[in-house]
C-alpha cells in the first residue's frame, strides 16, 4: 500500500499568522480571547485553550483585556464596539480576507451591486457583506445567479476559500447581468493550491484521505471535490479510521484543510502506514 501527501496541504500562511499573534499576545497578557474559534479546527482550538488563549462568542462575554480578531475577519461594527468596550485589539483577519472586504468596501462606494460569490452562513462572507455597507447579496449556487435582476452596475468579489471551479461557473452566468461588470478574483492561492493538488492526486489513488474540521468550509470542499474523483473520507483525526476502508486499496492519497495543523496529519499518516507495514510513502 503506498501513501501519497499532496503537493500542498494543511496550516497556510493565515492561519499560521493568526495562531502566532494568539501565541505572542498570551505571553504578554492575562486575558486573552479570540472572538469565535480562531481556526475551523477543534483539536487546535483546544490545544490553545489549554495555552490559555480562550474563546468567547461574543463581545457580550468580556469587559477588558485582549481580543483577537481572527483570521476570517468580522464587519466594522465588531472594531468599533470592541474599542467602545476598551479591549485591546488584536487583528489577526488574514491578508487575503481583508483584500476581500476592502474590494467589496470600494465597489460599494463606487456604486457598484455587490455580489459576493461564497457561503451565506460563512463568518468571512458574513463580514465582507457588512463591509460593502450591507448591501451585498450573497450567492452560491447556478440557481442563485440566473435569479439575480439585471443591474446597471456590477461589482463581483468571491470568499477566499471558495472552489475556483464554481466560482468561474457562477462568473459565467452574471457576465450576462450589467453591461458593465467589474470581477475581483479574490480566492486566495492557498485555497487554490490545496484544491489543484487535491484533485489532480485524487485522479492517481484508490482512496483519499482529506484531514480537517468537518466545521471548516475549506476542508469540506477538498473533501467533495476529492469525492467526484475517487472514495473519500473526510475525517478530523486518525481515531475515525476505520480497518475496512483499507481493504483491496493500493494507493491513499493524503491531504488536509488550510486550518490543519502538521501533528494532525502526522497522526493519520502514521496510523495508515501501521495498517501495512509494507507499504511505501512519498
Ligand atoms: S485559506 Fe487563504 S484566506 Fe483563508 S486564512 Fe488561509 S491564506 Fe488566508
Amino acid at each position: 500500500m503506498d501513501i501519497i501527501l499532496a503537493d500542498y496541504l494543511g496550516f497556510c500562511y493565515g492561519v499560521k499568522r493568526a495562531i502566532k499573534l494568539a501565541r505572542e499576545q498570551a505571553g504578554k497578557d492575562k486575558q486573552v480571547v479570540t472572538l469565535g474559534p480562531i481556526i475551523h479546527n477543534p483539536q487546535m482550538v483546544k490545544q490553545l485553550a489549554d495555552e490559555g488563549i480562550g474563546l468567547v462568542n461574543s463581545l457580550d462575554e468580556i469587559d477588558k483585556g485582549t481580543v483577537i480578531i481572527r483570521s476570517h475577519g468580522v464587519g466594522p461594527s465588531v472594531y468599533k464596539r470592541a474599542s467602545e468596550k476598551g479591549l485591546r485589539i488584536i487583528d489577526a483577519t488574514c491578508p487575503h480576507v481583508k483584500k476581500a472586504q476592502m474590494s467589496a468596501k470600494t465597489l460599494a462606494e463606487e456604486g457598484y451591486f455587490v455580489v459576493i460569490i461564497g457561503e451565506k452562513a460563512h463568518p468571512e462572507v458574513k463580514s465582507i457583506v457588512e463591509w460593502s455597507g450591507r448591501s451585498a447579496v450573497v450567492i452560491e449556487d447556478v440557481h442563485e445567479a440566473e435569479k439575480l435582476h439585471f443591474v446597471r452596475k456590477l461589482g463581483i468579489v468571491a470568499q477566499t476559500t471558495f472552489s475556483r471551479g464554481k466560482f468561474k461557473q457562477l462568473v459565467d452566468i452574471l457576465i450576462d447581468k450589467s453591461n458593465d461588470i467589474k470581477v475581483l478574483r479574490t480566492i486566495c492561492t492557498a485555497t487554490e493550491q490545496r484544491q489543484a493538488a487535491a484533485e489532480e492526486l485524487a485522479m492517481k489513488v484508490d482512496m483519499m484521505l482529506v484531514i480537517g474540521g468537518k466545521n471548516s468550509a475549506n476542508t469540506t470542499r477538498l473533501a467533495s471535490l476529492c469525492a467526484k474523483k475517487c472514495p473519500t473520507y473526510h475525517i478530523e483525526t486518525a481515531d475515525e479510521l476505520k480497518d475496512n476502508w483499507f481493504h483491496h486499496i493500493e494507493k491513499i492519497g493524503v491531504t488536509a484543510g488550510a486550518s490543519t495543523p502538521d501533528w494532525l496529519i502526522r497522526e493519520v499518516y502514521r496510523k495508515c502506514k501501521n495498517k501495512n507495514k509494507t507499504c511505501k510513502v512519498y
